[in-house]
């Protein structure tokens, strides 16, 4: 099927994306700090000067609320999009990773095997150094040799491992738009795949298969997405035919060759795993060299200038299909990601902004019918006060009355006494 071409606003990166959504979901959740941290703050000042106001529980659940959106708030800086890279040893793999990365971080080839995995990142400190799994050691990395050594002499790594690479993040866009690219031990060389899977993949965004072009595919490399697929719905896949240079020696081939494995690789996604349509199949599905890509990008970035003689025919549209990937998979990870991390978080932030809400409006009504009750206890207070008042003008004027008369009843008596 035709592959329709990229528009100009295509082009730009849509990692972006993630990266603005990152930004935004973050300064919300600073805002709703703040304002847990003041309304607690204010809750315990009302508190101190009217206890009944609020209620223990309710203080707690906003402290509860606290902690759990500086939680939120950590992993939020922490998330990043992550593709895992499977396939049989020497597919090229590793050379994938380099490629992508535009230049040899990973060793590849003969003399190297990756037999753990290794995940590389952007390095916040602009340095290279490795971390082995359950350790804090920063060890530096000068080189891709040094890098290699490490991995293989210097410690007895075991395959389910994970080995973090941080690597500086302007020598990569991928890396500095948050990207995470982990890199596995072939998929024909262990019998833990269930292991593998629950430890590197649960939250891998994409996953890559690099296949061998010059073959076809393995049961192994079908079983592990397999077993991929029934642990996460719906998985993100894309089939990398790698070693596509090759098709080079043989022209006449080519177009079978090409239909062939297209048409087994769809059947493998559609029918087999069901994760995506024929149509979606068209852009998970590329026909590429990763060794002529990682040469090009390292060369390009020395400065030196491609040896056209020395690159195999159809090289140009190899490496087009390449960058066609790499779009592909930028988009692809970029709205896996934001669905899969943000969604959830945005959900926790609406139901803990609810929850609040709830809290203090109860407190907000409780104060009211306080404040109510408080002004009916002065009016019948005042009421009260006014009905001894008037009655002790009464008493005061009754008093009165009867003191005149007891005085004028005196000064009878006494006029009359006088008079007798
Ligand atoms: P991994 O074990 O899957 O990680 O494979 P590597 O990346 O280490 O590659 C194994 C060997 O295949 C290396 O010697 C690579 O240079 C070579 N290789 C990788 N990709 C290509 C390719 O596209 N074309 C050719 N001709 N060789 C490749």
């Amino acid at each position: 099927a035709p592959r329709t071409p990229l528009t100009d606003e295509q082009i730009s990166s849509p990692l972006q994306v993630f990266g603005q959504a990152k930004k935004q979901i973050n300064n919300i959740f600073v805002d709703i700090q703040d304002y847990v941290a003041d309304a607690s703050e204010r809750m315990i000042d009302v508190n101190k000067i009217c206890p009944d106001v609020i209620v223990d529980n309710e203080l707690k659940s906003i402290l509860d609320y606290r902690s759990k959106v500086k939680g939120i708030c950590e992993v939020l800086t922490r998330d990043h999009m992550k593709v895992a890279f499977f396939g049989r040893t020497s597919n090229g793999k590793s050379t994938v990773v380099n490629a992508m990365l535009g230049e040899k971080v990973l060793p590849s080839g003969i003399g190297h095997t990756t037999n753990c995995f290794l995940q590389v990142e952007g390095s916040q400190t602009g340095d290279a150094y490795l971390v082995t799994e359950g350790s804090n050691e920063k060890q530096n990395v000068e080189s891709v040799t040094h890098l290699a050594h490490a991995l293989n002499y210097e410690k007895q790594l075991n395959e389910k491992e994970l080995v973090h690479v941080y690597w500086p993040k302007d020598k990569c866009s991928l890396l500095r738009d948050d990207v995470a690219l982990v890199d596995s031990p072939g998929v024909d060389v262990t019998p833990h795949l269930d292991d593998w899977i629950d430890a590197h993949c649960i939250d891998a965004d994409v996953f890559v298969l690099v296949a061998n072009a010059e073959s076809t595919l393995m049961v192994t490399e079908k079983n592990f997405f397999h077993k991929v697929s029934t642990k996460l719905s719906k998985p993100n896949i894309f089939i990398l035919n790698n070693r596509w240079d090759a098709s080079a020696n043989e022209p006449e081939f080519l177009d079978q060759v090409r239909k062939q494995h297209m048409e087994r690789a769809t059947d493998f996604l559609v029918k087999e795993l069901k994760v995506c349509t024929p149509e979606e199949a068209v852009s998970r599905i590329f026909f590429i060299s990763a060794k002529e890509v990682l040469q090009a990008r390292v060369k390009e970035r020395s400065g030196q200038a491609l040896n056209s003689g020395a690159l195999a025919e159809g090289f140009s549209a190899r490496y087009m299909e390449f960058e066609e990937f790499e779009h592909r998979f930028e988009e692809c990870i970029s709205k896996s990601a934001i669905k899969t991390k943000f969604l959830n978080h945005s959900q926790q932030g609406k139901h803990l902004v609810k929850e609040m809400y709830k809290i203090m409006e109860t407190i907000y009504n409780r104060s009211q019918e306080l404040t109510q009750t408080k002004m009916c206890q002065k009016k019948e207070f005042q009421e009260k006060l006014n009905f001894t008042e008037q009655q002790l003008i009464c008493i005061t004027n009754q008093m009165k009355m009867k003191i005149h008369q007891m005085v004028d009843d005196v000064e009878d008596k006494v006029s009359k006494a006088l008079n007798d």
